[in-house]
């Protein structure tokens, strides 16, 4: 073993430093139908008002509002889609259905349930009142509104209003391609039977949920052997495509960890080990041009919790998010949070609701190969070094994963 010769940030430092050299990426067109989950790159505006004429909200007759109470002659009809050409003079009325544009002269739009007809002839309640049933011209969206703001995340309300407004191209940012793979002579395809001293490669299946769900284009790389040149030759291959790339393992400080030697032949290492636990010896480096790399750690527990930490919300950066962060809510501790004595711990907790509160529940041992601390955890509780426990009952921030 050797000690590590890279420097213990502090936790929100390093955080802090990733985003810094992380890049956003580039603008691309795409048609709406394929911009769920998207992130749109500039500001969107009212070009038109919405609606664009005067509409109506209800099937029945287009009046004057002076003319409560009358009987009046029934001229035509306005439906969607088919306008009425003429006017509504006093004493005349237009059926009209909704969607249908308001004739002029029409001020008011009296429901069918709230009339006689006979004949041609439509009797109106004695009290109208200007404006009624209808939606204005520009009562939904007037001209130069903002309708999305840049670093908006597209979804059926959002996508619904840029068709409204009539677009069906969407500037959004390109979704982060990641060269993702694992690192260990001692993983096995997911699958085959290990052998002594064998495991699965767990890692890279997590990761690749983790990545997708963030909204990266993962191309999945196998598992690198624990041997310089051949990690080398892995790593160089994988980058010719990529935005970024992530790996597990080979990141601690056994002689068989390459990871942080190789990136430091490639490019810059600016992180290279964290105040935190779970994930210590996470790795952060900017390589030629633009790419970043994430040398994730080894244990399982640790590979997510600084995925969650570190690269999510980089990739959210990469993508143009406005809003980079997990949300954080206000959880009451049901467990006696115990700190370490240097680091900032994210300790995994289940959630349930107790009245108008959350209650965390530790998720049992916090070992960083133990990932059913993760499995089911609805929240990442960051408590931070000192040797102070936060007592059961006390009042926390909770980094959001799922609620329950
Ligand atoms: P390392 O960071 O390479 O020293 O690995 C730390 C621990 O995590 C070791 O016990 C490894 O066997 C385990 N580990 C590393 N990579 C993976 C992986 N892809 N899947 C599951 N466990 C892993
Ligand atoms: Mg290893």
């Amino acid at each position: 073993m050797r000690a590590s010769t890279y420097p213990l940030i502090d936790a929100d430092e390093a955080a802090a430093l990733v985003l810094e050299r992380t890049p956003v990426l580039g603008v691309e067109r795409v048609a709406i139908a394929d911009a769920t989950g998207r992130v749109l790159a500039e500001d969107l505006f009212g070009e038109a008002p919405l609606p664009p004429f005067p509409s109506s909200a209800v099937d029945g007759y287009a009046v004057r509002a002076e003319d409560a109470g009358r009987t009046l002659r029934v001229l035509g009809e306005s439906a969607a889609g088919r306008p009425f050409d003429g006017s509504v003079a006093p004493g005349r009325a237009a059926r009209i259905l909704t969607g249908g544009v308001v004739p002029d002269g029409a001020d008011t739009v009296v429901m069918v349930e709230d009339v006689t007809v006979v004949g041609e002839q439509v009797t109106v309640p004695g009290q109208l009142r200007e404006g009624t049933n209808l939606h204005k011209v520009g009562a939904d969206l007037r001209p130069g509104e903002l309708i999305l703001r840049a670093g908006t995340q597209l979804g059926p309300a959002e996508i619904g209003i840029a068709a409204a407004t009539g677009r069906a191209f969407l500037p959004v940012h390109r979704r982060p391609r990641v060269a993702l793979m694992s690192t260990g002579d001692e993983l096995v395809e997911v699958g085959k039977t290990p052998a002594r001293g064998q495991i699965p490669d767990s890692n890279r299946w997590a990761l690749l949920a983790a990545l997708r769900e963030a909204g990266a284009e993962v191309e999945v790389l196998g598992i690198a052997p624990d041997e310089a040149e051949a990690l080398r030759r892995f790593v160089t291959g994988a980058l010719a495509h990529a935005d970024a790339m992530v790996t597990s393992g080979g990141v601690s400080v056994g002689t068989h960890d390459l990871v942080k030697p190789l990136l430091e032949s490639l490019g810059t290492v600016h992180v290279g080990r964290v105040k935190l636990k779970p994930g210590k010896p996470f790795t952060f480096a900017t390589l030629e041009g633009g790419k970043v790399a994430f040398g994730l750690p080894g244990f399982p527990v640790s590979s997510l919790v600084t995925f969650e930490v570190f690269v999510r919300p980089a990739l959210r950066k990469m993508q143009g998010f406005a809003n980079l962060q997990r949300p954080l809510l206000p959880v009451r501790l049901g467990y006696d949070a115990k700190p370490t004595a240097e680091r900032t711990e994210y300790q995994r907790v289940r959630l349930r609701r107790d009245g108008r509160e959350l209650v965390a529940e530790t998720t049992g041992s916090q070992s960083s190969s133990r990932l059913m601390s993760l499995a089911g955890a609805h929240a990442l509780v960051r408590v931070p070094a000192g040797d102070q426990a936060i007592s059961a009952g006390t009042t926390v921030e909770a980094m959001i994963l799922a609620l329950p």
